[in-house]
């Protein structure tokens, strides 16, 4: 065997080899190489075109290029020059003298005609299908031969495997990180389990859920889990889950008592061909809003019933007596006119408070008027004065006589103030005394209202912001609200900037207070 066929042997070999390497470019740069190296070429270029074969995919040349001049040669090349010859005709080609060949396309003329004289290009088949060409180039004349250029056509059949195999390998790379950023991404806590219902992969929705990181519960049964975490919602969702399988259903629900969050849970099958791939995914969204809605709608048709549908009753029975007198020519008794005024103002400020729910889930914007807070404040107060004269109330007012304007939503700003005054009046026995202040400082405008009424029991303290909630408490069981105005309160001040917040002990009274941001 002489020397060149044992080195060529050896390339074809070391080629062999790649099959090894899952790097795409590390590919095409050890095929270039090790061919330039083997039939003595100056240096060597290889185009690789996608998998459709439309567009350039990589262009790997031994000659460092900008990104620029990159495109404008392999333009060039392919679509003028030898590669493109090549690639047109599917077949290799091998120019002896660049000078006397027009399939040679000098792009630099000067630099060109003293380097490259002679050159081989061979296409590269992946499958069947064209998907480049390496071209090797020499400075002088008839370097290359035909036995360079089989060679070199051997040495891309070779190279073609490795390729698809490291394409292969990019492909399902490209996919996981795709998988990877969806399953990241989304909202749903999701869970892949095996068979045993052990935790294969578990994104961050879900590992927020759980309570754990990764390590913490992969490779543990569901059940196993919840024990060891403490986990009740877990284990509710393991024996739920128990049940869905055995039932053949796909869906179920669950809920989360200590976060108070209601999930539907939906369940696919993995039927893999090999048992250990199969198993499930188990998709869980939190349809607390939802249930909240259903939850207030429910509230809402109790509370139109009793709430509006008792007061009708006693306005009917009023306008019946006041029907009568009136037809036998008696003067009515103006306690009865001011017992309706009562009962219509207290529905009024319950369809206020629906409309308001309403408007808060629409999220309608808010306005911004420049006001007085003096005069929000007063009209605020001219709705409230009644009904503190009613249960006799002792209100002391520390209003800062100039407060500085502020700019916002007038009509929902009077909601918050209302709202604050009508619960400091609702949870205040009769004969309480309440306390507004408001004054402005630099950059802020302050509202409280103190109360010397029931209060709040400090364990139930932290939910008190949130939509629905009502206070459990023995003292405040026959008054009647729906849990949604501190909501809307909280809601409108954020919106404008501001801030909620109270102080409240059982038994003794509660301060409810905001500040809003003064905007020049
Ligand atoms: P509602 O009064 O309709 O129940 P809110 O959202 O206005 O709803 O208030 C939520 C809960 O906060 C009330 O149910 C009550 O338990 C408590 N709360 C609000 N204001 C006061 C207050 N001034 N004193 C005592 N408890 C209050």
């Amino acid at each position: 065997m002489e020397v060149s066929d044992r080195s060529h042997v050896e390339m074809l070999v070391q080629i062999a080899r790649l099959l090894a390497t899952l790097d795409l470019d590390d590919v095409l740069w050890q095929t270039i190489d090790l061919t330039t190296r083997t039939v003595g070429a100056a240096r060597g270029t290889f185009f690789l075109l996608d998998e459709q074969g439309e567009t350039l995919q990589r262009f790997i040349s031994a000659q460092e290029y900008d990104a620029e001049t990159r495109q404008i040669v392999s333009r060039r090349v392919l679509e003028q020059g030898l590669a493109g010859w090549v690639m047109f005709h599917g077949q290799s080609a091998l120019i002896e003298d660049t000078l006397t060949d027009a399939r040679w396309v000098v792009l630099d003329a000067e630099k060109e005609r003293e380097r490259v004289r002679s050159a081989l290009c061979v296409p590269f088949f992946v499958e069947g299908e064209l998907r480049g060409v390496i071209t090797l180039e020499h400075p002088q004349p008839n370097h290359f031969t035909q036995a360079h250029l089989r060679l070199v056509e051997a040495a891309a059949n070779q190279a073609a495997a490795s390729l698809r195999n490291a394409q292969l390998f990019d492909r399902v790379q490209g996919q996981q990180r795709q998988l990877q950023a969806v399953l990241d991404s989304v909202s749903e806590s999701l869970l892949v389990l095996d068979t045993l219902l052990c935790v294969r992969l578990a994104n961050p929705a879900a590992l927020t859920l759980i309570g754990a990181q990764l390590p913490d519960v992969l490779g543990f049964n569901l059940e196993s889990l919840a024990e060891r975490l403490g986990n009740p919602f877990l284990a509710q969702l393991a024996q739920k889950l128990t049940v869905a399988l055995q039932e053949n259903t796909n869906r179920f629900e669950a809920r989360d008592e200590r976060a108070k969050r209601d999930f539907v849970v939906n369940v696919a099958r993995i039927d893999a061909r090999r048992a250990a791939e199969s198993g499930y995914v188990v998709a869980l969204s939190d349809v607390s809003s939802l249930k909240d809605l259903t939850r207030l709608k429910t509230h809402m048709i109790q509370m139109a019933s009793h709430d509006l549908k008792n007061p009708i009753g006693v306005l009917r029975n009023y306008l019946d007596v006041i029907y009568t007198d009136v037809q036998s020519g008696t003067m009515p008794d103006l306690l009865f006119l001011e017992n309706m005024r009562k009962v219509l103002e207290r529905m009024e400020s319950l369809v206020v408070n629906l409309l308001n729910i309403q408007r808060a889930e629409e999220a309608e914007p808010l306005r911004r008027e420049e006001f007085n807070p003096n005069d929000l404040i007063a009209v605020a107060l001219e709705d409230m004065l009644p009904v503190f004269h009613a249960r006799q109330q002792q209100l002391t007012q520390n209003i800062q006589p100039n407060l500085r304007p502020l700019k916002g939503d007038f009509e929902r700003l009077r909601e918050v103030i209302k709202n604050l005054l009508d619960n400091a009046s609702k949870y205040t026995p009769e004969g309480g005394s309440i306390v507004i202040s408001a004054y402005s400082e630099e950059e802020r405008f302050t509202f409280s209202v103190k109360d010397n009424g029931y209060g709040i029991p400090a364990d139930q303290q932290a939910s008190i912001f949130q939509p629905y909630f009502r206070a459990k408490q023995a003292a405040t069981q026959h008054i009647s609200g729906t849990g949604v105005g501190l909501s809307l309160v909280k809601e409108v001040v954020e919106r404008h900037g501001g801030q909620v917040w109270f102080i409240s002990k059982e038994g003794q009274g509660s301060t409810f207070g905001f500040w809003l941001p003064i905007l020049n």
